[in-house]
Parts: C-alpha cells; structure tokens; sequence
C-alpha cells in the first residue's frame, strides 16, 4: 500500500455507515481521488480531529493499493487549511460554491490530475469567502473548468464556417459544435442558444470589462449542462437566493 500526501478539496461527502465517510476529494497531484473515511463520525483521534465539511481545503494523506484503482483509497490523515464552514455566512455564495463543487466531479476522471483546476477551484472558494461575488466568480471558475478539461468552446470565429465573428446582430453558441455560430449558419442547427458579441468577449476573458457576468455565465452554463448530460442541481437554488 502507498501512503501519498496531496492537497485537496473535499467535493462530496456521503455517510457510509454508523462510522464512516466517502468523499470524493479533488486532490492537486493525483486529480480526483474517492476515499473512505474509516471512524470519522465517532472519531476523537488527533488525525480527523477537526472533522471534514464539504468545500474544505486541506493537507490530506491516503493510502491505495496502487494509483489508478477503483478501489476507494484510504483517508489516514487530514489538516485542514481553509474552512468551507467560512462560506455558510451567504447563501448565494455557498451555492456558488457548491455548484463548482459538482461541475468539477462531474466533469473529471479519478486520477486524473489537473493542478490548474485545483488551484482554479481554491481560488474560487477562498474568493466566495471573502465576499467575491458569486455569478462573477464562478464566471472565472467555469473559464478554468473548460480549458482543463480541454471542452473550451471557440469564440473569436464561427464553428460553422471558420469566419471571424464580426457582426453586432444575432449571434449563437452550439455546444454540440463547441462555439460561436454566425447568422448563415446558426439556421441549418438546432442546438443552439442567442448570444452577443459583449457575452462572447466576456467569455473569453472573464475578468474583462462590459457585458454581462450573468450572461456569459448562463452561456456556459448551457455548455457545461450537455457536457455533464444534465443540469447542474444547485442552478435553481443559487439563481433564486442571488
Ligand atoms: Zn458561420
């Protein structure tokens, strides 16, 4: 059994029995990781001493037979760094939170180390901690989200027919086609969703000027839903509390 030390994220936590804990933690080096947590709930050992909360950041160690397998690895160890009990000040912002939280299981493979996203993910929730707003944080998150897992749509030319976007006028996205679409050829598709120029401009750079955070959100959103085949569940909630 290899004993490895990463940082990590906890994503998802599910009671297993009386005792014990699954979580499924997006550690830095190894990607996303699933573990058992044996003893957690009943535990007054120094190693989980400050129990595990969803959204935390920590220092973890695991043991697994060997890397890669679907076998649950083994929590032994955990210091925590940064509290996810810190975002339960704001609603919106705790839904923000959790909303990345499942984009970011969804949406990668065990073991599959992403360290950009990591740090992306760390970021967005020391971000909504401390106040950041939520639609533009996570604007910023989803921006991240995409490129590493190599789903970035094409926004500076039409998909259909390769022609830089110029037009001010009705513009679409396609998720199925991974970009923007020009007036000629958004006609012949049917998955399509409206967008403006200032939305694609904001989508590329997310921390740019003008357009509207919530609309570039919305728009990968509507990506990142046919990514993950379904909508992300805490879209209605984080909407209704913003
Ligand atoms: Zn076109």
């Amino acid at each position: 059994m290899a004993l490895i030390k990463d940082d990590a994220v906890i994503l998802r936590r599910l009671d297993y029995s009386e005792s014990s804990q699954v979580l499924a933690v997006l550690t830095r080096a190894h990607g996303k990781v699933r573990l058992i947590a044996k003893g957690i709930k009943r535990s007054t050992k120094s190693k989980f001493a400050a129990g595990i909360d969803l959204l935390d950041i920590g220092h973890l160690t695991f043991s697994a037979r060997s890397v890669r397998q679907e076998a649950l690895a083994t929590l032994t160890e955990w210091v925590q760094s940064h509290a996810g009990a810190a975002l339960r000040e704001s609603l919106d912002r705790l839904l923000a939170a959790q909303y990345a939280a499942f984009a970011a299981a969804e949406l990668t493979e065990d073991w599959d180390p992403h360290p950009k996203l990591y740090d992306g993910m760390c970021d967005t929730l020391r971000m909504l901690a401390d106040g950041g707003r939520p639609v533009s944080t996570l604007l910023v998150f989803q921006h991240c989200l995409l490129h590493e897992i190599g789903s970035f749509p094409i926004l500076d030319h039409c998909v259909g027919c390769q022609r830089a976007i110029h037009s001010d006028g009705d513009l679409y996205f396609s998720s199925l086609d991974g970009g923007a679409l020009c007036r000629d050829c958004e006609s012949a598709r049917s998955e399509k969703y409206a967008v403006n120029r200032a939305t694609l401009a904001l989508m590329n750079e997310p921390e740019g000027d003008g357009g509207s955070a919530m609309a570039a959100f919305n728009v990968f959103d509507y990506h990142l839903s046919h990514l993950m085949g379904k909508p992300n569940p805490l879209l209605r909630m984080l909407k209704s509390a913003l």
